[in-house]
């Protein structure tokens, strides 16, 4: 493991050293495009050697559970965990690289929102009930087209699933409810807790890149910061909105519109 370690911390060092050498011969008054690209190329460079570390790390586990210690287990899953969390971050700041150079609500087709919904809600159904909680979902009887990137739509459903997760504590209910607005042609979901609640104070913050409130509470439960930035990123691409109700310790309601919806007759 530490071999494997090794080479991961070292592959990972030589990339960050080499993007540091090339941003130190840009010129001091670097501008704010040129961090961007930085930030965008250097997420792209490491994961390639964040993979061959993951599919390692499983060929180990393969090869030698059998013989490992009890702690030498659980360092493998805390490896697994970290790698988990490094895929997700380097992730998320590729998402945001794309929205920075306006890749967002691009690639747009017509697609069944409900469709690619009900498997997500199974396996957040699932996620709830092994935390102690329950995910309540109120879906239209009838399919929804959308015209938009499926993989973005999906994204910003996972963003605020996840958060409602993790910011909720056993016998917590998660409520996820999906409607059209056929008028406005607008897709609309909510994504209600009755979770920790976010200050008043910090509510106009929360969108920003990196901005957790309360570190402490987010690390533990492996946030970054960036989650809620890249879904304020995709639905202002689409034009659309979101709004947040809620109070501390009552929990939090995210409403999202996006005027995407494809009337089909
Ligand atoms: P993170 O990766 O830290 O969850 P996000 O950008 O998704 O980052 O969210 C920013 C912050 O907003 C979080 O750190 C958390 O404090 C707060 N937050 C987001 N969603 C919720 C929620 N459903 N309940 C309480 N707090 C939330």
């Amino acid at each position: 493991i530490l071999f494997l370690l090794g080479i991961c911390t070292a592959s990972l060092s030589v990339i960050i050293a080499h993007f540091l050498a090339r941003r130190a011969v840009l010129p001091v008054k670097s501008n704010f495009e040129k961090q961007r690209a930085f930030v965008a190329d250097a997420s792209h460079e490491m994961r390639t050697p964040l993979s061959v570390f993951s599919a390692s790390l499983e060929f180990f586990e393969a090869e030698e559970k059998g013989r490992l210690s009890e702690s030498s287990k659980e360092t493998l899953t805390d490896l697994k965990a970290e790698v988990k969390d490094m895929n997700s971050l380097i992730s998320q700041l590729l998402s945001l690289a794309r929205a920075d150079n306006d890749g967002m609500a691009s690639e747009k087709k017509k697609f069944p929102l409900i469709r690619m919904v009900l498997p997500m809600v199974s396996f957040y159904n699932q996620k709830a009930l092994d935390e102690g909680k329950v995910l309540i979902s109120k879906l239209p009887e009838r399919e929804l087209y959308l015209l938009a990137n499926p993989v973005e739509i999906k994204q910003l459903l996972t963003i605020f699933l996840d958060n409602a997760l993790k910011y909720t504590k056993k016998k917590d209910r998660i409520e996820l409810k999906i409607w059209p607005n056929e008028e406005k042609h607008q897709f609309c979901f909510s994504v209600g807790d009755s979770g920790i609640g976010i200050p008043d104070e910090e509510r106009k913050h929360i969108f920003e890149r990196f901005y957790r409130v309360e570190k402490g509470r987010t690390r533990q439960n492996g946030g970054s910061g960036l989650g809620l930035s890249i879904a304020n990123e995709i639905v202002s691409a689409y034009k659309g909105t979101i709004t947040v109700e809620g109070a501390m310790k009552v929990g939090t309601i995210f409403t999202i519109r996006l005027p995407v919806l494809k009337i089909t007759e």
